[in-house]
């Protein structure tokens, strides 16, 4: 059902929306177009049966939310996790329509999930709720419609599982339903690491704007997944210190830095960072303490990531944050009410919807060769990665410094400004009223 009532049970949703408030002041929008942004279009709830290895039968829920599709089809990642739900999977959809209008790609905003624990779930149980899930959702979406992608818990194959059973429902082959496939089946040249890259580019903007060397940066990041993984190792390789990272296990520190490839190697064999600090000879091989996720977001750094999942940086803990700048790697990491008190401490926060959109720009990419069938070398993908990346950083900090305002607001702003004129190109009410031509 689309959400046209303010309703409280929908916290995480209103908490996204209640960022507009601010950035309206400065934004040149008409107040009938910020009304269509604060529902989303449509949203699809679905139940999924997925016949288990075992024989049972198990029911599992999914959701699809289409939040606006004005500049172009929706665009947004599917989540498998246990706390997926209707009001996180509308807000992740709201984030998506303003990361693509801050990025100035042609797509609105999108988001999917479904409520599992995939790490229960065996490989071919896992492929099985894949294509349940998308044969339950298959009229929903489409490659001039709406189109996914990976996010927290999905990966390239499942997107290859998804892209197959789309094409076979429809019996064609239609790659440009999905993006985040495999290479072999249709993927980007560097969509891997595009969401840590796009993060990189804006932090390599950093030491040149506030007089600081990379090597003096200390960074800490927390979930070593996808994002947090990229983002670490070419931190690592351009010299800045990565001296902690987390998975949903818990942390390790050493304020002299990791070897950033090795504990990548060692989170990917063991699945867990943890194991770099507990397993015999590598115990020794790295020095490490171990830390809470909660204490890795309160070291003193320069640069603290969040990579993992969204409200990580509340009211509660904000006052305690001692990194000078945070990169919003992951979507939604800080509350609003966190937004305000760090603010006002001078933290920097590179706001997920510019931080991360470096994902969903390579996703662009994917989906833009699929449609011509012709493919980008890697060389191609950066560069056009990097021109964007740069191009938007700018863009959002010459608003923070003109209007004097945060960086978060900012970037809400320069998605504002172009989603406001789309939505007044098809004319408002100062049109129709005569008030305007
Ligand atoms: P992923 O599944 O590859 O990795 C998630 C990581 O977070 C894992 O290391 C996991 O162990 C860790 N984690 C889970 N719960 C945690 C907790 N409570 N504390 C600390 N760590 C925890 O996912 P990803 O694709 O890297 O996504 C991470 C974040 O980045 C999400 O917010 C996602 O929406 C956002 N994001 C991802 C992409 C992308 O292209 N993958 C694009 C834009 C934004």
């Amino acid at each position: 059902m689309p959400g046209h009532d303010h309703k409280p049970a929908d916290p995480i949703f209103e908490d996204a929306v209640s960022r507009l408030a601010k950035a309206l002041r400065y934004a040149e929008i008409e107040e009938e177009a910020v009304e269509r942004l604060r529902h989303p279009k449509a949203a699809l709830e679905v139940s999924i049966p997925v016949r288990m290895d075992d024989g049972s039968l198990r029911m599992l829920t999914g959701y699809r939310v289409r939040h606006d599709d004005t500049l172009g089809p929706t665009k947004g990642g599917i989540r498998f996790h246990p706390s997926v739900g209707l009001s996180e999977v509308k807000a992740l959809a709201f984030w998506m329509t303003f990361k693509c209008a801050v990025a100035n790609l042609p797509f609105g905003g999108a988001k999917g999930g479904v409520t599992v624990n995939p790490k229960d779930l065996s490989k071919l149980e896992l492929e099985r709720l894949s294509r349940g899930f998308i044969s339950q959702i298959a009229e929903f979406i489409g490659p001039d419609t709406d189109v996914p992608a990976p996010d927290v818990y999905t990966n390239p194959m499942i997107m290859g599982w998804m892209m197959d059973e789309y094409s076979r429902i429809h019996r064609r082959r239609v790659p440009g339903v999905i993006t985040g496939k495999p290479i072999p089946l249709g993927g980007s040249q560097g969509r891997d690491d595009a969401t840590g890259r796009g993060g990189f580019y804006c932090i390599q903007e950093l030491p040149r704007r506030h007089g600081m060397a990379p090597k003096s940066m200390r960074v800490a990041i927390q979930g070593f997944g996808n994002a947090g993984q990229s983002v670490a190792r070419l931190l690592h390789a351009e010299g800045y210190p990565v001296v902690a990272v987390s998975d949903s296990q818990g942390g390790i520190y050493n304020p002299k830095g990791f070897d950033v490839p090795s504990l990548i190697h060692f989170k990917n064999t063991t699945r867990r960072v943890e194991a770099v600090y507990c397993h015999g000879s590598v115990c020794e091989a790295v020095d490490a303490d171990r830390i809470t996720n909660e204490e890795l977001l309160e070291l003193d750094v320069d640069l603290l990531i969040p990579a993992a999942l969204e409200d990580q940086i509340t009211e509660g803990n904000a006052d305690k944050i001692k990194a000078r700048t945070v990169v919003e790697l992951a979507n939604g990491p800080t509350s609003s009410a966190a937004d305000a008190i760090l603010h006002d401490r001078g933290v920097l926060v590179i706001p997920d919807i510019l931080a991360n959109a470096g994902g969903v720009t390579v996703s662009y990419f994917e989906w833009v060769q699929n449609k011509m069938g012709y493919y980008w070398p890697l060389e191609e993908v950066h560069h056009k990665l990097h021109e964007i990346m740069v191009r938007e950083f700018d863009g959002v900090y010459e608003i923070m410094e003109s209007k004097r305002i945060d960086l978060r607001t900012a970037a809400y702003v320069h998605g504002l400004n172009r989603l406001g004129r789309a939505i007044a190109a098809q004319g408002t009410y100062r049109f129709f009223s005569g008030q305007s031509d």
